[in-house]
């Protein structure tokens, strides 16, 4: 016997639709490529995105068709999330700081019919456009009085693209399942792998950001994502805002600290997120300048590993962070850490610990570890072994792709971390499995090391990887960067680990540098260290 109730689909547009309704006048205010401050409210955004969705019909673009994007946070960019979705095509955002050569890949991979750009890429563009066969045209994402002279073929402007259409538009009704957005991995090894969301994964996943355990957005909260949209879809956060009528505040590409602590200021944000790169510079900023953001209650740190120093910063500025984990793979949440009745009866040492930890998965994501035969693992906080994941918002392929050994178990997906989980249910990741420190059949966690050294007073950054050992098979390495204007010697900083960590896990060297590679997202790029430090 079927339920009598409403078999309503799960589709993007009614998240829009829902806030212009019912948080109209609340605001989305944008720090723009073009430099002024632009503001409307949700009601202005539903208008503009439903004339978008009429220029994309005029474009010939329609359901199915892939539409990329190259863009920053902003409220254009937001726009193009809903229209490009709502008729039924698929949002593809680029990120502009791949390679040249993985960006000409995705495009031709996803075969993008049309490409969003802000002017930051138009040269960029410009550069690639011969290598683009499918694609039929570009547009700038600008108005007329910015449009700069390109070699583009077929620019468009985008403002004259939604003048005079409609702002009304009956969005189709799609199969929930069908596809809405695309998002690659940025693949430190081989070409990047496609993330096919539907409407139906990303509305469930924007209810779950909103959870009270997760983001826990409110009509009453202003959220500044540091996060670019071209990273997992800014972690969800455009389409979750929506559904508590919460205002965004969007950086453009104005991401120092400087700027970030200013707009946070003027635009009342109360909970921001990004990965802990970024924070680095704000925290430095906000020391530098005793000043921190008055209103600013929360912040979401995740992509990476939150380094204990840096909670404590956050925490002795009166500013809770929320450490979170998860991928591309899984929308992008998969767990995230808030206390419970227990964990919040620990005292204060026990309970810093316990917060250091990713979190508890969210409803909606299952997860276990298993070993290397594949056997599950208790749920002991001391057995290590392989992540899997399970769930309404995690990937069962790639797009356009052979099944890769990730997707081999029916039902699971191979995070390709290594963890722990408590009773609770707490994860602990011990590192991607490629990034374990493997030395005399012991497995160091590359985390753990680069969180003491980040705990010495002189050290900015620092990055553990394996340099290869006869004897042990890999042995530990450290390369640190310094605060500007402190100092400490390589011995100094090894002499920091004395008891800190097991006697074996002690770094056989510290290497000192001036800065750290980073990947397109902001991470530590384990592989180009390891080519540059570990030989
Ligand atoms: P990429 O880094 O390849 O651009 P993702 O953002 O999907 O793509 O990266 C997901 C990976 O980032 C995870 O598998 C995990 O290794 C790492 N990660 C994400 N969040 C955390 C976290 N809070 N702590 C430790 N590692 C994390």
């Amino acid at each position: 016997m079927l339920g009598q109730m409403m078999n309503v689909p799960l589709v993007i547009p009614s998240l829009l639709e829902f806030a212009a309704k019912y948080h109209g006048d609340c605001e989305i205010v944008s720090k723009t490529v073009e430099g002024p401050i632009h503001r409307y409210t949700y009601v202005g955004m539903a208008r503009r995105a439903r004339q978008l969705a009429n220029a994309l019909r005029g474009l010939g673009l329609g359901e199915g068709d892939i539409v990329g994007t190259l863009a920053w946070n902003g409220y254009r960019h937001v726009e193009l999330y809903y229209a490009v979705s709502g008729i039924g095509a698929v949002c593809h955002t680029v990120n502009p700081r791949l390679f040249v050569e993985q960006i000409t890949y995705i495009i031709n991979h996803a075969e993008d019919r049309y490409i969003f750009t802000d002017l930051t890429f138009v040269k960029l563009l410009e550069g690639l456009a011969d290598k683009l066969p499918k694609v039929r045209g570009f547009v700038l994402m600008t108005d007329r009085a910015h449009m700069p002279s390109t070699t583009l073929p077929k620019a468009l402007c985008y403002e004259e693209l939604l003048a005079g259409q409609p702002d009304t538009f009956d969005w189709p009704v799609v199969d929930e399942n069908s596809a809405a957005a695309l998002c690659y991995t940025s693949g430190t090894t081989g070409n990047p792998r496609g993330v096919l969301y539907s409407h139906r994964s990303t509305v469930l996943h924007s209810m779950a950001v909103n959870f009270a355990d997760a983001f826990a957005l409110t009509a009453r909260d202003a959220m500044l994502p540091v996060v670019p949209m071209f990273h997992v879809n800014a972690w969800g956060i455009p389409y979750a805002a929506p559904v508590s009528g919460c205002k965004l505040v969007m950086p453009g590409p104005h991401l120092d600290g400087p700027s970030l602590t200013s707009l946070m200021e003027t635009e009342g944000v109360t909970i921001t997120a990004g990965v802990p790169t970024v924070w680095l510079n704000l925290l430095a900023h906000i020391k530098e300048t005793g000043k921190r953001p008055s209103k600013l209650d929360r912040v979401v740190i995740g992509g990476s590993a939150c380094p204990p120093a840096m909670m404590e910063a956050f925490e002795g500025l009166g500013i809770r962070t929320i450490h979170a984990w998860g991928m591309t793979e899984m929308s992008p949440l998969g767990v995230i850490n808030s206390p419970t009745r227990k964990t919040e009866a620990l005292p204060a040492a026990e309970r810093a610990a316990v917060a250091l930890k990713q979190g508890r998965p969210l409803f909606g994501v299952d997860i276990k570890i298993v070993d290397a035969a594949g056997e599950d693992l208790p749920f002991d906080a001391v057995s290590f072994g392989s992540l899997k994941v399970h769930g309404y918002w995690i990937c069962s392929g790639y797009f356009r792709q052979d099944p890769v050994p990730a997707h081999e178990e029916p039902g699971w997906f191979d995070t390709g971390d290594v963890a722990t989980i408590d009773a609770e249910g707490f994860v602990k990741i011990v590192d991607r499995t490629k990034d374990v420190i493997k030395s005399g059949g012991e497995w160091i966690s590359s985390i753990d090391l680069e969180n003491v050294a980040i705990a010495h007073p002189a050290v900015r950054e620092a990055a553990a990887i394996g340099r290869p050992d006869e004897k042990w098979g890999e042995r530990p390495v450290i390369v640190a960067v310094l605060k500007p204007g402190a100092s400490a010697t390589a011995e100094e900083i090894r002499a920091f680990y004395r008891g800190k960590v097991g006697k074996w896990c002690e770094p056989d060297a510290v290497i000192i540098v001036e800065s750290l590679p980073h990947t397109a997202t902001g991470k530590l790029l384990k592989t180009e260290l390891r080519r540059l430090y570990g030989g």
